[in-house]
């Protein structure tokens, strides 16, 4: 029996690379010296395509795919999905969701400490030998403070434990309330950033909040608050926050993903209250290893016909 035909978008994870060549026939787009021959060759007989959060897939790339059934991404952001389209061609769209939760979450939770007790700066100030010198600076303190958490999904709730484990007090933001949690609940984001000490990102990117964060949430936030995004540069106006941490009109930012990745605004390297993070939030070798395992599973399950394991709903 001819083995089922794959369309590879990007490189992934040797594991994923094998053990979808055991099972599948799989063309490796970004290899073709001309993407459209090779979509026009093989595009007929392509079932599924294998993909990641950025690559994506839109709808131009389904349409070359008359015969697709289902797209299995590589990360819990879908946001380069045109799960819409696909939804429209009865597509099924598969993601990585709950296995990267709590790596994800740990780095929120790293990025708030590492600004507030300057972490990083501690850091160097060790290793440029400043300490024999004299004490570093004291620095402010997590607990006690409020952290306002735009998106209470699985990692806004899982920032949100470790957040209450030190001492802090937690609110969230998102289009309803969730009357089964115990955080207070802010209908306006604006007013939230107004009222907490850290607004921590964790909803989708993609148009719906596409800059939901802009200049005037930021500026609501203002001087006594500090903007920690793990979520996506796409849901902060990402000028108005590095004109605004240049002005002192923010306390700080503990950024993990950027507008332009993997391009991070230069204004940014030479202020103190900043840390930033290249796109690290899931990227632990266990966690990574299950996300390429449910990349894989979704695809054998969806052939074997059987339901697929995470689907986008
Ligand atoms: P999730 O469980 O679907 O949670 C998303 C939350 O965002 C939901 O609580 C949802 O609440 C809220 N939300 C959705 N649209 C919104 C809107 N327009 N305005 C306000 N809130 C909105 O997803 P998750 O697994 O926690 O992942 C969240 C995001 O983290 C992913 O989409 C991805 O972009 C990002 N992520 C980043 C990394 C990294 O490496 N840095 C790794 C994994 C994931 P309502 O439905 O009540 O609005």
């Amino acid at each position: 029996m001819m083995a089922t035909e794959l369309l590879m978008v990007a490189p992934m994870m040797p594991h994923v690379m094998e053990a979808l060549d055991r099972d599948f026939q799989v063309h490796r787009l970004w290899e073709a010296e001309d993407c459209q021959a090779l979509l026009s060759e093989v595009g007929g007989r392509v079932k599924g395509i294998a993909t990641n959060g950025h690559a994506g897939a839109s709808a131009e790339l389904m349409s070359a795919l008359p015969n697709l059934e289902v797209i299995s991404c590589f990360g819990v952001g879908y946001d380069g999905i045109d799960v819409e389209h696909a939804k429209t061609q009865g597509v099924i769209v598969t993601n990585t969701p709950d296995v990267l939760t709590e790596d994800v979450a740990d780095i929120a939770f790293v990025l708030m400490l590492g600004v507030c007790r300057r972490i990083p700066q501690c850091d160097r100030y060790v290793r440029e030998g400043k300490w024999l010198n004299g004490p570093y600076p004291l620095t402010d303190r997590l607990g006690g403070h409020t952290a306002g958490i735009l998106g209470l999904g699985r990692i806004g709730k899982a920032i949100a434990r470790r957040a209450e484990v030190c001492g802090m007090s937690v609110a969230y933001h998102g289009r309803r309330e969730q009357t089964d949690q115990p955080y207070t609940f802010y209908a306006d984001l604006a007013e939230m950033a107004a009222a907490v000490d850290y607004l921590v990102v964790a909803c989708p990117g993609g148009a719906e909040t596409d800059n939901l964060v802009n200049r005037r949430v930021l500026e609501a936030l203002g001087e006594k608050g500090t903007l920690i995004n793990i979520a996506r540069g796409s849901v902060v106006e990402e000028s108005a926050l590095v004109e605004l941490l240049l002005d002192g009109k923010l306390r700080g930012a503990g950024l993990d993903v950027f507008a332009d990745e993997p391009k991070v605004p230069e204004a940014l390297f030479a202020l103190d209250n900043v840390v930033l993070l290249p796109h690290v939030g899931s990227a632990s070798k266990e966690t990574r290893k299950a996300m390429g395992d449910l990349v894989v599973d979704n695809l054998v399950a969806h052939f074997a016909g059987k339901p697929v394991l995470t689907p986008v709903t």
